[in-house]
């Protein structure tokens, strides 16, 4: 009988649990721990912001959900490993101690390095949770006229979210915008290339943001923020009256002494996903050194390559299984602007395609992976 510990109840996290649980069954014990008794679907809280959907309808109780597929879990919070004893240090609400392993997985997602950049804390909204995506919501609703900016900071790896930002607040202001009260600027550190890992959609989504009067800025790396003002370090200083500007993304610093993660503190891992330098240990989703924006889908495929190798590693058998580093995404601009982009950032293939489609497609694939997830 094997023991394998997932750490971190996020994409990544619950579903290399549930591929496991599917393909293991109770032969084999199964644990996640996570210091959240809450999933959260993080793709829809710009619809919670724009009010378009619930915190109820986008979190569900992970404990429960686990429990239905046969996996064990720990509140609690993942603080050393200890690889030469296959042991990891937690500390939490059910636990404080070291829980063993023979088989390991790392799901924990992203740290937002907020003190990266001087008054971003106090000055700027950003929408990594419920909570905040709610504070940013009231903000809106007190918002009458002036600068909104929307921005991507220097290490932050979520254009998508900052794209569709951009268009939700277009499309609530539509009068606003129109008649020249309230304007809207999205701020990106360098190149849409470089903010989507080298796809090319400058023309496309550029195209999208002059329909929408969005006014795009490019090579605007922020370094500071005041309480009215935006700096970069190529010297801009850009008015705003309302800001949210999506935090630098770090990795965890507890792991850097394993010698196991790049200078982000990002986990290094091979094709197959295993931690390079820690045997029995795979890495996937937010938390894992790979290039360009960091995404759902991408943990979901991780996940479900580092379930299958760790499946065929118990049969005894060599981890077959090799992940394709793709970025696949839906800009959802909430009517005919919205971008399916499908690129792949170690082939450089790309696919894009435009229509109100898209957007549909995506809230129905949200609704469908939400019901599906919490089942
Ligand atoms: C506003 C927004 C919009 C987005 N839109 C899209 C989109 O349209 N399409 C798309 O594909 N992706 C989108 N994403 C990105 C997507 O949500 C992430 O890529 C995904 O959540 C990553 O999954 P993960 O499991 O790696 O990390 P997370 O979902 O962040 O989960 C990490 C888990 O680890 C836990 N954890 C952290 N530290 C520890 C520790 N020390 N010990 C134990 N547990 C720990 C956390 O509590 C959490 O449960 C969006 C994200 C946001 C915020």
């Amino acid at each position: 009988m094997s023991n394998i510990l997932v750490i971190g109840g996020g994409f990544g996290g619950l579903v290399t649990a549930k591929r496991l649980a599917l393909e293991l069954g109770k032969e084999h014990t199964i644990t996640l721990v996570s210091p959240n008794r809450t999933f959260t679907f993080y793709p829809a809280l710009v619809r919670l912001v724009f009010g378009d959907c619930s915190v109820d309808e986008i979190t569900f109780d992970l404990p429960e959900a686990l429990a239905e597929l046969g996996v064990r879990y720990i509140q609690g919070e993942m603080t050393a490993v200890h690889p030469m004893l296959k042991r990891v240090a937690i500390e939490g609400g059910d636990i404080n101690g070291e829980v063993s392993y023979d088989y390991l997985v790392i799901a924990i997602g992203r740290r937002l390095a907020l003190g990266q950049i001087p008054g971003l804390r106090e000055h700027a909204h950003h929408i990594l949770g419920t909570k905040a995506a709610m504070k940013f919501s009231r903000a809106i609703d007190n918002f009458n006229e002036g600068r909104i900016v929307v921005g991507l900071s220097p290490g932050s790896r979520l254009p998508v979210a900052v794209c569709e930002t951009a268009f939700a607040l277009a499309r609530h202001f539509d009068e606003k915008v129109k008649d020249g009260s309230i304007s809207i600027s999205v701020l990106f550190p360098g190149s849409l290339e470089d903010a989507f890992g080298g796809a090319r959609l400058h023309d496309t989504l550029l195209e999208a943001f002059d329909r929408h009067k969005i006014h795009a800025h490019f090579d605007v790396p922020v370094s500071e923020v005041t309480k009215d003002e935006v700096l970069s370090t190529k010297k801009h200083r850009i008015h705003y009256d309302l800001l949210m500007l999506m935090p630098p993304f770090r990795g965890f610093t507890n792991l850097r002494e394993l010698g196991i993660v790049d200078d982000d503190d990002f986990i290094k891992v091979d094709e197959k996903l295993r931690v390079e330098g820690m045997p029995a240990s795979y890495a996937v989703g937010d938390a894992v050194g790979l290039s360009g924006p960091k995404l759902a889908h991408m943990a979901v495929r991780q996940a479900e390559v580092a379930a299958a190798n760790i499946v065929s590693e118990i049969k005894g058998e060599e981890p077959r299984e090799a992940y394709v580093h793709e970025v696949a995404a839906v800009i959802d601009s909430g009517g005919p602007d919205s971008i399916f982009l499908h690129y792949g950032v170690w082939k450089d293939e790309q696919t894009i395609k435009k229509g109100r489609f898209w957007s549909w497609a995506k809230d129905a694939h949200d609704a469908y992976w939400r019901h599906k997830a919490k089942k």
